[in-house]
């Protein structure tokens, strides 16, 4: 069947950073089309009343269209922006945070422009890497949007360039040592993916390679190879994962080489980072999201600080030796034990480690707390949270969000009580439509 084909100008973006065209009973979210753009597309498929498309003739360009630097942008779909500068994005991200909050907040309080990168390349400290049999050949690199074939890209320009040249060596060592790539449908071979964390602060790399089975042929050989060609690897990690799942690690794992974790620090504050801890991606832009929420909230050595959403105590952490006391809450048990092990290696003593679900824990706890920072997940905090969170009265709350949407609709429990005193965008991941937004409460005297 013919795909209907649609002609107009990009007149919006969607708050994914598609291309929006207006039609007199349809409206089309076009990728890679960006604003005043006229183009011809295809639409792909209907969901929601929606027509998702895409470009097929671009017959007017708009002057902030520039040439992707990476050689698949298109096919593969793990960025929105490569094609355009980078102060259009930023100027997107403002806007979704502007729009997010008066359209379903009713907020309307300046945004200030959001913090970008100097240079918005090559920030990723961890990835994440299918790898498949492509005939003779071996390929990796990210899946197509909504299916298993990987785009295959040896230079992924997001990525730390140290994990660029690590998963060609892999591939190679992986050909000539015969080690085959896991088929997902006969449920064979060895390696699913490789997952490779880059330190910062440190010169530390781990790989993580995530296989279909126990052990392997030539695996010493592989890690001695793999290791003498890349003398900064100092870990590598096996995980076995058996399972037909798309979860990309399993629970059982082997450490081959070196300690089994990477350090590195944001802040001056040390974190050991094993395979699944969870750490902030973009080095660069925490210690600058940091920086920003501490300077908003004012922290005096007198402060009872509650750090909720805690995750690996980061938060907590670097901003102890500012305040009397802190409490971290996280729920995921393989976090909190990791923040147990990052305390006492820093050797902090004022903070308590609460292993806990956030709303239950400040429901019933009798501390009173100066000031609140909470970092919560995509989906938000919950109507109980945010009404104990008046209760407790703290003078001051951060709220840092990663998704503008539930930011807006938790604020509106909130203004009743306190004051908006700052909005303040950062760009944590730059080529994406994601955009992290830190917002600075007092309460109203
Ligand atoms: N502040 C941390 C982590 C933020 S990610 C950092 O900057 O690194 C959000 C964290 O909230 C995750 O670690 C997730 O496990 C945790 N979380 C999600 N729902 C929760 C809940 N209901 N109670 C407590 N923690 C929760």
């Amino acid at each position: 069947m013919k795909k209907e084909h649609i002609t107009g100008i990009c007149c919006d973006l969607s708050s994914e950073g598609k291309g929006v065209i207006r039609l007199d009973n349809q409206v089309v979210f076009v990728d890679s089309l960006l604003l005043g753009e006229k183009a011809e597309a295809e639409v792909d498929y209907q969901s929601k009343g929606i027509s998702y498309a895409h470009i097929v003739s671009l017959l007017e360009k708009s002057p902030e269209r520039i040439k992707p630097l990476c050689p698949v942008s298109t096919s593969c779909g793990g960025c929105t922006f490569e094609n355009a500068t980078y102060q259009y994005e930023l100027a997107f991200k403002k806007k979704k945070v502007v729009d997010a909050l008066s359209q379903i907040g009713h907020i309307s309080f300046p945004v200030n422009d959001v913090i970008g990168m100097d240079e918005p390349y090559y920030y990723r400290n961890k990835i994440q890497v299918p790898f498949q049999r492509n005939g003779k050949d071996i390929v990796y690199g990210f899946y197509k949007a909504n299916t298993h074939k990987i785009i295959p890209n040896k230079e992924c320009v997001i990525e730390d360039k140290r994990a660029t040249s690590i998963l060609s060596t892999i591939k190679d060592l992986m050909l000539s040592m015969h080690i085959e790539p896991y088929d997902e449908d006969k449920r064979s071979g060895v390696i699913r993916h490789v997952l490779i964390r880059t330190s910062y602060h440190y010169p530390d790399v781990m790989v993580v390679l995530v296989t279909n089975c126990d052990t392997f042929p030539s695996r010493n050989n592989f890690v001695k190879s793999l290791v003498n060609s890349h003398p900064e690897i100092n870990t590598i990690v096996q995980n076995i994962n058996t399972r037909d799942t798309n979860v990309i690690l399993g629970e059982k794992e082997k450490v081959l080489y070196g300690k089994g974790f990477i350090k590195d620090s944001i802040l001056g504050i040390n974190f050991n980072i094993s395979s699944k801890s969870f750490f902030q991606v973009n080095p660069l832009q925490v210690e600058k999201l940091y920086s920003k929420a501490f300077e908003m909230a004012t922290l005096k050595e007198s402060d009872n600080l509650l750090d909720a959403y805690s995750g690996v105590g980061t938060i907590g952490m670097i901003a102890a030796s500012h305040v009397k006391h802190v409490t971290c809450v996280e729920l995921e048990k393989s976090a909190h034990y990791n923040a147990i092990k990052n305390a006492k290696e820093n050797k902090i003593s004022n903070i308590s480690l609460v292993n806990d679900d956030c709303t239950q824990y400040l429901i019933h706890t009798n501390e009173r707390y100066d000031v609140v920072i909470m970092d919560a997940p995509r989906k938000g905090s919950t109507p109980e949270f945010l009404q104990s969170l008046v209760t407790n009265s703290p003078e001051r709350i951060i709220y840092i969000s990663c998704n503008p949407a539930t930011l807006a609709r938790d604020l509106t429990y909130l203004i009743g009580d306190y004051d908006i005193q700052e909005i303040q965008p950062l760009d944590m991941f730059p080529r994406s439509f994601h955009v992290e937004t830190i917002v600075s409460l007092k309460k109203k005297v």
